[in-house]
């Protein structure tokens, strides 16, 4: 006999209800799939990044969630949602998500909302959620399978773009898509100080579109497989870098020791290299004659007169920022302006090779 395939279902409140849990992860019955319960116990200390940035959440397939996820708090402010806001958004980001809301509040037809148990009545809890619950679950259940018999073929469709059906499937398989988000650009650009991991361009002098999130360990350098993919795509190894940097790194494979040596997010790479006087970056002593650094060096384009441009840049737009004296502060605005204007002129003429 074959193995079943699995479904991973969670549940979301802020106040857990038993008679909820205990049917998940006892009462309902799939015999059709090997249904994998979980819960996210939500703290109103939490928002809803944490929920998307959540292994629990990413990897369901179903989520039941409560509708009013802050209800000891009373004040609505920045961070706070529903249930079915998050549904909507999540709709966005994982299309393939199926989601259910619940609530205490009785029935919303409106926003499609469950009521959930009240003690009283003649039914039990389980038999109260058999009659209301298990129908919409298994509903669920099938619009995944559907998914994922349709992605058996799509695969293998040679008429449609590699990419696109890569995405998809991950997509499918709860990988996320950074790159598409504005908010995680914000959310990594800030971690970075705005600044490329690498060079060390500041985002805010170049065009919002010359920055991207890098895959500090390239895609290539895990199992090409789905799994692959998710380490690959994993926070750890997420890194804000400039659209040159980033694209020259593409075809290197880092590996040990250099994925500690170049290590962005603990600082190492900083040892590696340097300013010089000019303001040219440059291999430290200590490697100038290491081949994969050298390799590294010339791939990322980091001696390009562009990275001594952004540095200045960045030193100039600091002490524009800074200056009190409007006269000086004009100036160095004018400056600022000239730099860039070298800069991009630079980077325009050689394109093809940035
Ligand atoms: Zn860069």
């Amino acid at each position: 006999m074959s193995e079943k395939e699995k479904i991973n279902l969670l549940y979301i409140d802020d106040d857990r209800d038993e008679a909820i849990s205990a049917y998940l992860e006892g009462d309902y019955q799939n015999n059709v799939y090997d249904v994998n319960y979980q819960e996210i116990d939500f703290g109103s200390n939490q928002d809803y990044e944490s929920l998307l940035d959540s292994e629990k959440v990413t990897s369901a397939n179903v989520i039941l969630i409560d509708s009013r996820l802050f209800e000891n708090d009373s004040i609505r402010d920045k961070g706070k949602f529903s249930g079915e806001e998050f549904r909507m958004i999540l709709r966005k980001v994982f299309p393939f998500i199926e989601v259910l809301v619940i609530s205490q509040n009785g029935e919303n037809k409106e926003f499609e909302i469950i009521p959930k148990y009240r003690s009283g009545g003649s039914e039990t809890s389980r038999e109260y959620y058999d009659r209301v619950l298990k129908e919409k679950i298994d509903e669920s259940i099938k619009r995944v399978k559907t998914f994922r018999n349709i992605s058996k073929k799509l695969v293998n469709n040679k008429g449609i773009e590699k990419f696109l059906i890569e995405k998809t499937v991950d997509s499918l398989n709860g990988i996320n898509d950074y790159e598409d988000f504005g908010i995680y650009h914000k959310k990594f650009a800030k971690i970075y100080n705005n600044k490329c991991a690498y060079c060390g361009a500041l985002w805010g002098l170049l065009p919002v579109e010359s920055f991207e999130v890098d895959h500090f360990l390239n895609i290539a350098s895990f199992p090409d497989t789905t799994d692959g993919r998710i380490e690959a795509g994993k926070m750890i190894n997420l890194v804000w870098s400039c659209i040159s940097c980033n694209r020259g790194k593409r075809g290197i494979t880092i590996k040990p020791p250099y994925d500690n040596l170049l290590n962005t997010d603990n600082g190492n790479i900083a040892l590696i290299f340097k300013r010089d006087s000019d303001y040219y970056i440059r291999i430290c002593d200590t490697y100038q004659d290491d081949e994969f650094i050298k390799k590294f060096y010339e791939s990322l384009h980091l001696g390009y007169e562009t990275r001594r441009l952004d540095y200045l840049a960045l030193q100039l737009e600091g002490k524009y920022r800074n200056e009190k004296d409007e006269n000086r502060r004009q100036k160095l605005g004018e400056s600022l302006s000239l730099l860039l204007q070298k800069r991009n002129r630079i980077v325009n003429a050689g394109r093809s090779i940035q």
